[in-house]
């Protein structure tokens, strides 16, 4: 069976990583989340001052870097990849709204998507791989057998990241989340290095009324029709 590529790209909080997640289980694939790298720089950076009252030195970010060593372990429970950084398992300190608050302007420096991107490409090297974030298919892996592009409506992200959020002890409210989705939205479209943009042969999958099955339902037909092997 042929291994391929999946890029997976979107707004923020459309449901990327659950069909990425559905998808890589079902194809024995693995799943790379790219934004919780970014995650990962971030929370770095917050951890030692770098970032301070939402405020930091570009250049001391990059200095950082050296210093910033992430790994990924399969996690049976959750069937996918927990980041470490430095050793230390960070899955849940990355989904704070303190580390989501500053990830896009971090995102933002060359450098830093210089690393990243290096970092995934050598992740995906040997294909077989489903990548979901902001850049996969137009830059990271613009050869990539199939690319989707995701989707969803502003109010139905809103409430399922408020209750995951929730679900994960963090009292959050609407307002706050709405707000950090619709910055961060626009932050990654308008950026100079690598922004959000569709690839002109993504597949749009817009999931504001697809339950999780259908979601993987519908990707699994567009292989076939694609005559992608599954
Ligand atoms: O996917 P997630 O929401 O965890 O990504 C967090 C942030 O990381 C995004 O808002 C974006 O700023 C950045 N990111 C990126 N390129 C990627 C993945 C994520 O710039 N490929």
């Amino acid at each position: 069976m042929k291994r391929i590529t999946i890029a997976i790209d979107g707004f923020s909080s459309c449901g990327k990583s659950t069909v990425a997640r559905a998808l890589a289980a079902r194809l024995g694939y693995s799943y790379v989340d790219s934004g919780a790298m970014y995650r990962a720089v971030t929370l770095y950076c917050l951890q030692h001052g770098i970032i301070k009252d939402g405020a930091f030195v570009e250049d001391e970010i990059v200095r950082a870097l050296d210093h910033i060593h992430l790994t990924f372990q399969f996690n049976p429970a959750s069937r996918s990849s927990d980041t470490f950084l430095n050793g230390e398992n960070i899955e849940k300190q990355i989904r704070t709204l303190e580390v989501s608050t500053m990830v896009s302007p971090v995102s933002k420096i060359k450098e830093v998507r210089r690393r990243m991107v290096a970092l995934q490409r050598s992740m995906g090297a040997h294909k077989g791989v489903v990548m979901d974030g902001r850049d996969i298919g137009t830059n990271v892996f613009p050869d990539a057998e199939l690319k989707l592009f995701m989707t969803a409506d502003i109010d139905v992200r809103v409430q399922r990241r408020v209750d995951e959020l929730r679900a994960k002890g963090q009292p959050v409210s609407l307002d706050d989340v709405r707000q950090n989705l619709m910055m961060r939205d626009y932050e990654d479209s308008h950026r100079k290095e690598n922004p959000l943009t569709q690839a002109p042969d993504a597949v749009v999958l817009d999931n504001s009324e697809l339950s999780r099955d259908q979601q993987l339902d519908f990707v699994l037909k567009l292989m076939e029709e694609m005559k992608l092997e599954v």
